[in-house]
């Protein structure tokens, strides 16, 4: 079988796992501390808090610019349904964008015609890894008064250009950046988030709201020699990281620059191997963005069946997956406001996610090209134009 994802992890992150347990100290500790530390170096933010998962990330992150009960929040249909999901969690309202030409991010021209006077914020994205184009969103957001929340949670390692820098993605132009641990992400810690911003207020909020609303956190009482009595100031939430995940965590962030480097390069190999198979549209990377290429999403050629392609690829034992999906096309979000979504509900409709993982060889690529392209020219689709 060739899987669609693997994660990347070894000895190094079973004994760190050890380590903590020899500890006695199992949660939201020295470890998470660490992580933290590291991973607002690799973005280039000055702060990185640590969370249960991206979903609570978003939430604190909505929470901590302001976003509250009555407000709308701008962000992509076209997104795993957490994004949508964590406004509602702050009791606000997801209004959607559509995305752009040949791309599977927000396309920021299509913001504009959607604010209202409830607008507090728009959450962009940078799917599957690919960095959205977050100067022209920060443009007609800061223009109208809006924070920007950047929904990252596939991107550790993707970067931006920036007046002629490169950057890592959490670093930069976006208020506040949320991250992604689960096992389907580059960096895993089974289930885990980070929140990064150059904004003190922002980072202070989350790390209050992420444990009870509580004054001191255990690692400050601890290190404390007079007794400390905590007090609660608001009403938070227990989104804790463990210890135990950031141990995994912080040998993640060791193996990044590597995992990135093979998934740049099993894109590229695909690029050229696809090349030659009628009808499929490659993913585009644009020149001022770097792709971590966490996920490999391709379109089909126009008519195709796609569940009877994946279905064909399954049979031949190569896993797919549907591309990202359109959140308004589900149950909660059906009502949701928007002014057209017809480039989502096409790519969410039409588009593949291809096999990529770490140790993935040049055989197994070329068997999952040859595998797609005999089930296309096999097939006669009553409405394909190949
Ligand atoms: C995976 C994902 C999430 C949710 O992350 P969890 O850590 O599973 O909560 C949110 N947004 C996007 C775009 C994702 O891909």
């Amino acid at each position: 079988m060739i899987p669609l994802m693997r994660p990347t992890v070894g000895p190094e992150e079973a004994d760190a796992l050890a380590s903590v347990i020899a500890s006695g100290w199992l949660t939201q500790g020295p470890q998470v501390l660490g992580f933290e530390t590291e991973f607002a170096a690799m973005t280039g933010a000055s702060y990185a808090c640590a969370v249960s998962n991206c979903t609570t990330a978003l939430h604190l992150a909505l929470l901590a610019v302001g976003v509250g009960p009555g407000d709308e929040v701008i962000t992509v249909s076209h997104s795993f349904i957490a994004t949508a999901n964590a406004i509602h969690m702050c009791g606000a309202e997801p209004v959607f964008a559509d995305i752009g030409a040949g791309s599977y991010n927000m396309d920021p021209t299509s913001i504009e015609v959607l604010i209202s006077s409830r607008t507090k914020a728009v959450l962009c994205v940078d799917q599957i890894g690919m960095p959205c184009d977050l100067q022209a969103i920060c443009a007609v957001a800061h223009a109208y008064g809006l924070a920007v929340v950047e929904d990252a949670a596939c991107a550790s390692g993707s970067m931006i250009l920036v007046d002629d820098q490169w950057q890592r993605i959490g670093g930069v132009l976006s208020d506040v950046a949320c991250f992604s641990f689960h096992p389907r992400k580059v960096l895993t810690t089974g289930e885990g988030g980070m929140i990064t911003t150059n904004n003190p207020e922002i980072d202070a909020k989350c790390r209050l709201l992420r444990q009870h609303g509580m004054s001191v956190s255990d690692l400050a009482r601890h290190a404390s020699n007079r007794v400390v009595i905590e007090t609660y100031t608001e009403t938070g939430f227990n989104y804790r990281m463990t210890d135990l995940q950031a141990a995994v965590g912080r040998e993640q962030l060791k193996r990044l620059d590597g995992i990135v480097a093979e998934r740049r390069k099993l894109a590229k190999r695909y690029g050229e191997l696809l090349m030659p198979v009628n009808g499929i549209i490659v993913p585009q990377e644009p020149n001022w963005a770097k792709s971590n290429w966490q996920s490999y999403s391709i379109g089909l050629p126009e008519g195709a069946d796609r569940e009877e392609v994946m279905q064909e690829m399954l049979d031949r034992k190569i896993a797919t997956r549907r591309a990202v999906m359109s959140s308004h096309l589900e149950a909660p979000w059906r009502g949701a406001r928007h002014a057209g979504l017809s480039r989502s509900e096409q790519v969410s409709a039409a588009h593949l996610i291809l096999p990529l993982f770490s140790g993935m060889t040049d055989a197994e690529q070329v068997s999952v090209v040859t595998a797609l392209s005999e089930i296309l020219a096999e097939k006669e689709w009553p409405n394909a134009h190949r």
